[in-house]
Order: C-alpha cells, then structure tokens, then sequence
C-alpha cells in the first residue's frame, strides 16, 4: 500500500516521437497512484504549448495534473488570459514560479516575483486553483543570503501558496532546517521534497551546478570513479536516493515529488525499494 503521497514531474517533448515516449513512460508510472503528475514550462515561451497539451493528456487518461506556470516576462492580461484558459481546460492545480529568462530575452514583464504571481491568481480566481510554489533549502542561486531567501519564500507562502515543492537535494540537514525555520518564521504549509534520481553522473552535475544543488563530494568522487560505467552509475544512485527518500520518510515529510527527466525505470525502481507500491 501506498503510505504516502507521490508525484510525478514531466517535462514537455519536443518531437512526436518524444509525444509517444512520455505516454509509454505515464503508462508505466500510472500504477504507482501519483497524486497528480506536473508539466514543467519554458519561461519565455519556448515549451508552454507542450505543456499544456501534456497536461490535457494526462487528464483524459484518468489523472490529476498541475501545468507549471512561470511568470517571468508575462504581463498580468497575458496571465488571466492563460488562467482562464487553465479554468476551461478544467486544471485546478497550478506550480506557480517566476521562471528564469532565456538569455537575450527582452523584457522582465509585470511580474518581478513568484510572490507577485500566487497573489495576482489568488485575486483573479479566488480558490479555483490548489497553488504549488517552489523552495530552496540550499537557498536559491540568485538570492542574497539565506535569511532574505527565506522572507521572500514566506511572503510568497502568504501570498496564497497551498504547497512547496523544493529543489532535489541530497542533504536531509538542509531539507529539516529549512522547514523549522519556514515554519518559525510562519509559513506553516507542506513542504514536498523534490527528489531527483541519479542515472547520469556529468548531467547531474550540470544541473546541479545550474540551479545550486549540492551534490556532496562524497557523491561526486563516487561517481567520477565509476567513469562510463552506467550500470555501477545506475545502481550507486538507486542506493544514494532509496537512502534519502527513506531518511526523510523517517522525519515526516508530507510526500515525495519525483523529478523523472521523462525516464520510468530508476523512479519504478525507487518507489518499489520504498514499498511505495500501489
Ligand atoms: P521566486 O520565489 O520569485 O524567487 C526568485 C528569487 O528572487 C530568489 O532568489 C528569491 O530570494 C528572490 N526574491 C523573491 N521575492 C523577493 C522579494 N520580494 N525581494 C527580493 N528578492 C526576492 N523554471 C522554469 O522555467 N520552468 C519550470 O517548469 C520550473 N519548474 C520548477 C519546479 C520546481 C519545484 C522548482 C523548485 C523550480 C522550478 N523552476 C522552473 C525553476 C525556477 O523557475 C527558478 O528557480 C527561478 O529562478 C525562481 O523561481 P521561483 O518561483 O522560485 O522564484
């Protein structure tokens, strides 16, 4: 039995072929009971039709989707417009973020923060929308300091934000610390651990890299040493993250947010190691 709850994180193919694929990858993940399934989003443009189309398939078979929503470079008609459009489609779950701009993108648009966007939907639609809005328990990239990122995290929680979902970590320290901390400094919502799976050590590292995660250098001296070796890659990290995932079960956490790069075998694996089994 599934004692606790899932998700699942797409992103949205490019190619028809990548259309087919992500089907065969939901088919395999359906049993698994997700909560709901989210669809990442270009800021700028770049993948929003892909999104949105992702999110209606996943709805017409039968599951809850949440269509990430970025606000960076939109203006507030563009946003009711895509609001309604969401409230037609009969989404009811919205991942509510600023986004990051395409480099050489013009304009920042009418919205500087996260913060700016929970509140404008909360204004426009009133509860229709059950609003996810992302956290960072190593502190965002662009932030100045911790203790500001935290106070921008909670004025976005009282702008009207139901659930966090954070940014993959492998430090369960930092995860706990910043939950006492949001919680102290009164937002009191369930913060979802984003949990990455590792198959690929040089793209982790990339991304890691991108969006300030670290990745402990126990773990990437680990992984430089099994070179091209996937399978030793592959098997490592289903350890490294089984570990994290039950470590946090331990401490209570509200669910498990995989992040499964459109890939079905490691996070299946993951979720039977957990007994995450439907
Ligand atoms: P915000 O909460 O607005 O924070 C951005 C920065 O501004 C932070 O440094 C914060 O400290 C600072 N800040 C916020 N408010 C204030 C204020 N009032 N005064 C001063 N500083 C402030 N990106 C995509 O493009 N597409 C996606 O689909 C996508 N999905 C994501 C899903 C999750 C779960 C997460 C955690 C991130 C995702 N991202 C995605 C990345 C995200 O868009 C970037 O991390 C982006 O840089 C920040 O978005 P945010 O909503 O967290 O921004």
């Amino acid at each position: 039995m599934t004692s606790l709850p899932i998700s699942f994180e797409f992103f949205p193919p490019k190619t028809p072929e990548g259309v087919d694929k992500l089907a065969a990858v939901r088919q395999q993940l359906y049993p698994l009971k997700p909560e709901y399934c989210s669809v990442t989003y270009g800021a700028g443009g770049s993948t929003q039709d892909g999104t949105i189309q992702t999110v209606r398939a996943i709805l017409a078979e039968g599951f809850d989707a949440a269509p990430h929503f970025s606000c960076i470079g939109a203006s507030k008609a563009s946003v009711r417009e895509q609001l309604a459009q969401f409230k037609a489609d009969g989404i009811k779950r919205i991942v509510a973020l600023r986004g990051d701009l395409p480099s050489g993108y013009g304009g920042f648009g009418e919205f500087k923060y996260a913060s700016e966007l929970v509140a404008f939907i909360r204004e426009a639609t009133g509860d229709h929308f059950h609003i996810e809005v992302g956290a960072y328990p190593e502190m965002h990239p662009q932030a100045r300091n911790p203790q500001a990122d935290l106070k921008a995290y909670v004025t976005k929680v009282m702008a009207g934000a139901d659930v966090a979902i954070t940014q993959y970590f492998f430090n369960t320290d930092a995860y706990f610390r910043f939950v006492e901390d949001a919680e102290k400094a009164g937002a009191r919502i369930p913060v979802v651990p984003g949990i990455m799976p590792i198959t690929n050590a040089s793209q982790l590292i990339r991304f890691s890299d991108a969006c300030g995660a670290e990745v402990p250098r126990w773990i990437r001296t680990r992984l430089e040493g099994f070179g091209d070796d996937k399978a030793s890659i592959q098997a490592f990290g289903l350890d490294v993250v089984t570990d994290l995932c039950d470590q946090l079960r331990a401490g209570g956490v509200p669910g498990l947010h995989f992040y499964t790069m459109n890939q079905a075998t490691t996070v299946k694996a993951l979720c039977e190691r957990l007994g995450l089994t439907a």
